[in-house]
């Protein structure tokens, strides 16, 4: 009998597809839902696992972008607050609201009039009026141990907060629940063409290296910071060329950097801002904004400098609470694509998406997890040269189905921990809280996720090594110590029946996932 993957297999074989996305982050997947709405016969294919390029690596904030607005970008940050305000509505416990707190200190009369002008403009935009302004009295209150010295009072944004891998999950779910069809670990080496110009791809099944020729009327390549690797199988090519950009961050107990709110931290050299955020249980501190140089196919990570800059912004902003870097639990880092327009200094790059055609390749990369539902919208409407008119590219329908209003949860789960596993997986919740089995419904400790979400990703999410099941549909390798390596016997007794490894097929995952987590989330960095 066909296994999941193989049936998707026999799917991509036996269909015939108006369009191939190559790439399945946050942009292929919106681009993915936007389109299978409108009866186009989707296929999208990743050459890793889904997210697991930038779209699970991100600053998880779904957002304005302040500092847009501070560098007169007013067009990308109205948008952004729209979309922000959108995925409130629609995906509360995937999407919240919190609040991120500016601190200033004694001669930054300046910056604090531009914030708050910035912040009078960003209330406009979203027509919701509230309290910024903190005392230095009520701001010690809520941040008790950032630094009082020269303290002159503080400003409260208020901003979303995601978990961006699972945001990318839910809008690939959404694509698949209506007809798309999506496959992790397959590869496109190679772009087809005929006299019109790319027609289809070549992909490669990176489990067994079994290679198909797929056509198509139109091949998209949202393939983020990778996205000039296959335009070198382009002869006409225009100007625009990727800038990677890496950005690193450490994550900490809420004990060691106990934050009950998200904090501004100015670095004290470069006066870039950072911040601390409060995230899955856990505190994050981000992040860095350099250039990668190193070779995009090797998984990105942080470099020892990464790690001494971010601790010595926490250092300075919280000086009594000795933070070291034997306090770091685990690090992740991303590329950023943006578009070069050769800039000196990485962060006045500009972080708008841009799309363009080439030779009947569409391109699409920049931009931000927030506005992934617009990049999808601008990506079709210069699809439409391909694959001919489509209907209603300016509608403003839900982009989720909305949950049905069932209360089958009654007694099982309730408040927090429903409204959370709700805005992760729709109206399945209710399937993923039935088969949980006893004890499924707490906690795995050091976090906010359920043992039953394991049960259920191992199932159902398309896991194909053990990796994608602790980094991205669950972010416990994120979380806990050593990748949670001491939860593993436990995790091995719920998913390995169900992902049907043997012993011996187990054990070589956790060897290889653990060798990825030294190599890519440990403080050994590079
Ligand atoms: P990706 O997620 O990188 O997806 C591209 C995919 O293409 C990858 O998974 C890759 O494996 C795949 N691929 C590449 N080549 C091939 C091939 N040949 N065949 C098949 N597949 C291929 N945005 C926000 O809104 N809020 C934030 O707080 C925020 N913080 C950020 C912090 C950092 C440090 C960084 C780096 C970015 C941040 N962003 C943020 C931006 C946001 O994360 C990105 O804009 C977004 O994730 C890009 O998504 P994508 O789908 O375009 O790219």
């Amino acid at each position: 009998m066909e296994n999941e993957r193989e049936k998707v297999f026999t799917t991509i074989k036996k269909e015939e597809w108006d369009l191939v996305i190559i790439g399945g982050g946050i942009t292929g997947s919106g681009i993915m839902r936007e389109a299978v709405r409108r009866n186009i016969r989707t296929l999208l294919v990743e050459q890793r696992d889904f997210s697991w390029g930038t779209s699970s690596r991100s600053g998880q904030l779904v957002h304005g972008g302040l500092r847009y607005l501070e560098q007169g970008n007013f067009k990308l940050t109205f948008k952004s607050v729209r979309e922000r305000g959108r995925l409130l509505h629609e995906l509360p416990g995937l999407v919240d609201t919190f609040g991120l707190m500016m601190t200033f200190y004694k001669g930054s009369w300046f910056r604090q009039l531009i914030v708050r002008l910035a912040l009078l403009v960003y209330d406009i935009m979203s027509w919701n009026f509230r309290k910024h302004k903190f005392s230095v009295k009520d701001l010690i209150k809520r941040v008790p141990n950032i630094d009082q010295k020269n303290l002159v009072g503080g400003l409260l944004i208020y901003e979303s907060v995601t978990d961006d891998s699972r945001l990318a999950f839910r809008v690939l779910q959404q694509a698949r629940e209506e007809g798309g069809v999506a496959v992790n670990y397959c590869k496109v080496n190679n772009l087809l063409k005929d006299k019109n110009g790319v027609c289809g791809v070549t992909i490669e099944d990176m489990c067994n290296g079994d290679k198909l020729d797929v056509y198509a009327k139109q091949v998209i390549n949202a393939t983020g910071a990778w996205v000039d690797i296959l335009r070198k199988n382009i002869k006409k090519t225009n100007q625009k060329h990727v800038r990677p950009l890496r950005g690193s961050h450490l994550v900490f107990s809420a004990d060691r950097l106990p934050v009950s709110n998200s904090i501004v931290l100015i670095h004290p050299i470069s006066k870039r801002p950072g911040f601390v955020m409060p995230w899955e249980g856990r505190v994050i501190v981000g992040n860095t904004d350099i250039d990668h140089t190193t070779d995009l196919s090797v998984e990105a990570a942080i470099t020892q400098d990464e790690i001494d800059y971010l601790l010595e912004n926490v250092q300075y902003h919280f000086p009594t609470l000795s933070v070291s870097r034997d306090d770091i639990i685990a690090t992740f880092s991303g590329v950023r694509p943006v578009v070069d327009s050769g800039k000196a200094d990485p962060s006045s790059e500009s972080r708008d998406h841009v799309v363009w055609q080439e030779d009947g390749l569409l391109s699409v990369t920049g931009g931000k997890l927030t506005t992934f539902r617009l990049i999808a919208l601008d990506a079709l409407k210069k699809a439409q040269k391909l694959l001919g008119p489509l209907p209603d590219l300016d509608q403003e329908q839900t982009f989720f189905t909305p949950l049905e209003k069932a209360t089958v949860f009654t007694g099982k789960l309730e408040g927090k921990r429903l409204i959370r596993l709700q805005g992760r997986h729709g109206n399945q919740a209710v399937e993923l809280v039935n088969i949980a089995k006893a004890g499924e419904l707490e906690e795995i400790p050091g976090t906010l996720t359920l043992w039953a979400e394991l049960r259920w990703a191992a199932k159902n999410e398309a896991v194909v090594y053990l990796e994608d099941l602790m980094l991205r549909r669950t972010r416990i390798g994120l979380l806990l110590g050593q990748g949670g390596k001491e939860f593993l016997p436990r995790i091995r007794e719920i998913c390995q029946p169900l992902l049907e490894w043997n012993d011996d097929k187990w054990d070589l995952e956790e060897q290889q996932y653990l060798e990825t987590w030294q190599r890519c989330h440990s403080v050994n960095g590079i």
